[in-house]
């Protein structure tokens, strides 16, 4: 609940002063980072490590049961409220390398972790900026996001059973042991195209597009 950062720059600090150059990266929510995350973040801005930080911004409160929170533009009774925007507050801080991406985009994902991890003397955060499938969306999410949720589907003549969208861990995903090739629960799937961007050999596709 809002140390990921601070533990994170502990851990950095005690790595630099092993012989271990291992770099830190911490994790939590966007709620959470309001909660108290916002001090966790204050401290590697201010003692200074090269800790990387992630900020996991479904636009809601995931984890006690969706309630609003101040980012997402709403009170505890759904009434509008002041937006406070999470890329502002972490630049206020002093946090100098700061992107905010779109978490199901794998392959922009990695060029951002990839960014941070060259940055070898200085904190970053990493804001990754999409709604939870889980909740009502707002007419902001709405406006903001592109939110297909056509489900995908695996065609069986060109899987070749490699098991690689198994590894996306999503529960929408099935094995064939005796046929050996993986198929799509159409009602658990959320259409997100993350299994569809590890496919080798291009197997998945939305729904509707062949
Ligand atoms: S598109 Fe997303 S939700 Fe659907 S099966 Fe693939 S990973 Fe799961
Ligand atoms: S990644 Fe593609 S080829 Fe491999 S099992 Fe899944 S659908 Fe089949």
């Amino acid at each position: 609940m809002g140390s990921a950062f601070s533990v994170g720059h502990g851990f950095s600090h005690g790595f630099e002063l092993s012989d271990q150059k291992k770099r830190v990266v911490g994790c939590m929510g966007d709620s959470t980072f309001f909660h108290t995350g916002i001090n966790s973040l204050t401290e590697v801005a201010y003692n200074g490590s090269n800790t990387i930080c992630v900020i996991l911004d479904n636009r809601i409160t995931g984890m006690t049961g969706h309630q609003e929170n101040p980012g997402t533009g709403y009170n505890i009774k759904g009434e509008p409220a002041t937006l406070i925007d999470i890329e502002t507050v972490v630049k206020a801080l002093g946090i100098k390398n700061v992107r905010t991406v779109n978490p199901l985009d794998l392959k922009v994902m990695k060029e951002t972790l990839d960014w941070a991890y060259a940055i070898e003397d200085e904190p970053s955060v990493i804001i990754t900026k999409w709604p939870c499938v889980l909740k009502k969306f707002s007419k902001e999410d709405k406006e903001e996001f592109d939110l297909d949720m056509t489900p995908c589907a695996v065609d069986t003549e060109v899987c070749i059973g490699c098991k690689k969208c198994l590894s996306t861990g999503c529960p929408a995903l099935r094995f064939d042991n005796e046929a050996k090739k993986s198929g799509i629960s159409e009602t658990d799937c959320v259409g997100c195209t993350v299994c569809m961007q590890v496919c080798p050999v291009h197997a998945i596709y939305k729904k509707g597009d062949k």
